[in-house]
């Protein structure tokens, strides 16, 4: 088939190198002149376990499946990563009962050798800890994010598919047996492809409302939670990721690390109804209290504002967390397309496993 995949973030690329891997014809349409541009410039770069998420849902399924899968892809290509475990902490009685049943969610998600440390145990492997019990995750790490898409625009190439940057479609309709797809920008004009992937991250629901005869009523709404970061302008004093017990939207100011062991911290929760990306430095106020819970030492004056994500949610404040969602024939009436939406955390580390879902559900 010729496939047409809208958007190269981590997620549109995947699906465009599993797609073209199978032998099919593929070009990916992005707006920017990059890959990565979009959400999937601005995360935490954490490959997660998989422990969170509701057992049976696509976030769970595609996390824990696509968190081995992607170590596989890093070994089998030379993508920096580093497999540096977590702590999920807890400083009082009420946490240490969110951190117990976060070990039954996760093992009941089939991720491996979760474990319960107490507290003393935490400080022995990272002394600066303040906290009673914790949930050691072996499996979690970072990955140079960048460095994995770059592995499958070259894997998508040597497949003979290609990227067309600048290019952002504009509409589409299908008329059998073709998709006719109007595209703006530098190669502007008409292109038939057979089947089309709608992965435009944050672009998914206008997309989807200028898809002829998509239902309305199937675009589900697009709720904006800003993540922010701050810098941590000192010496490192953590080797592992450390995770509070999660908040409404989100997995709370965590303790994140890059590749060269710098720290920072965030994503926080801010709930936005416009795309904006500026960090406001007034929100270092409120990351002290949260970080002293579990680090008391954090030094006054020792973080600087960062960059920002915004999370592509389908759920507002205070709603029940929703799933990834992948809308195929069955979900709008329209043949061989899929349109992603809601592609938050954990997007990056489920991309491998959601990408072979998608490539199969186009093919039926
Ligand atoms: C704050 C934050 C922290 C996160 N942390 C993690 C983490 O630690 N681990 C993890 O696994 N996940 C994390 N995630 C989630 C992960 O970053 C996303 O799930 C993933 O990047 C989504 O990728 P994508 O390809 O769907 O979207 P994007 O990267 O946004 O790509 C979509 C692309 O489509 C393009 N586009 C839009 N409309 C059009 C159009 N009409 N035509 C052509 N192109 C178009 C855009 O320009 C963009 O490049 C985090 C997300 C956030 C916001």
């Amino acid at each position: 088939m010729q496939v047409l995949v809208v958007g190269a973030g981590v997620v549109g690329l995947a699906i465009a190198r599993t797609a073209a891997r199978r032998g099919h014809d593929v070009v990916v349409a992005e707006t920017t002149g990059g890959i990565g541009n979009g959400v999937s410039s601005r995360n935490s770069e954490v490959v997660h376990a998989g422990i969170y998420y509701p057992t049976g849902s696509l976030r769970a399924h595609h996390s824990t499946r696509g968190r081995r899968m992607l170590y596989e892809f890093c070994a089998a290509h030379g993508v920096a990563h580093n497999k540096c475990g977590k702590l999920i902490v807890a400083t009082d009685a009420d946490e240490l009962a969110k951190v117990e049943s976060l070990i039954a969610q996760g093992n009941a998600n089939g991720v491996e050798g979760l474990e319960l440390i107490g507290g003393n145990a935490a400080r022995a492997l990272e002394a600066e800890l303040f906290c009673i019990g914790a949930l050691s995750s072996p499996e979690s790490g970072i990955i140079d994010s960048h460095g994995y898409m770059l592995a499958l625009w070259g894997e998508l190439e040597d497949c003979g598919g290609a990227i067309a940057f600048e290019t952002p479609v504009e509409s589409m309709s299908f008329a059998a047996p073709h998709w006719h797809v109007q595209f703006g920008g530098r190669d502007a004009g008409v292109v038939t492809f057979d089947a089309v992937v709608n992965s435009a991250g944050l672009g998914a629901q206008a997309l989807a409302r200028r898809i002829d005869g998509y239902p309305g009523g199937k675009v589900p709404p697009l709720v904006l939670a800003k993540g922010n970061y701050f810098g941590f302008a000192g010496k490192p004093v953590f080797s592992r990721l450390i995770y509070p017990t999660p908040v409404d939207g989100g997995l709370g100011v965590h303790v994140t690390l890059d590749l060269a062991g710098r720290m920072r911290f965030g994503p926080d929760v801010e709930w936005i109804d416009h795309e904006s990306y500026t960090v406001d430095p007034h929100r270092a106020d409120s990351f002290y209290d949260r970080i002293r819970s579990y680090w008391p030492g954090v030094p006054a004056g020792s973080l600087v504002p960062d960059y920002c994500g915004i999370r592509p949610k389908l759920s507002g404040p205070g709603e029940k967390q929703a799933d990834f969602m992948i809308a195929g024939e069955a979900a709008h009436g329209l043949p061989r397309l899929v349109c992603l939406f809601g592609i938050e955390s954990p997007g990056l580390t489920s991309s491998l496993s959601l990408a072979e879902e998608v490539v199969d559900r186009l093919a039926a």
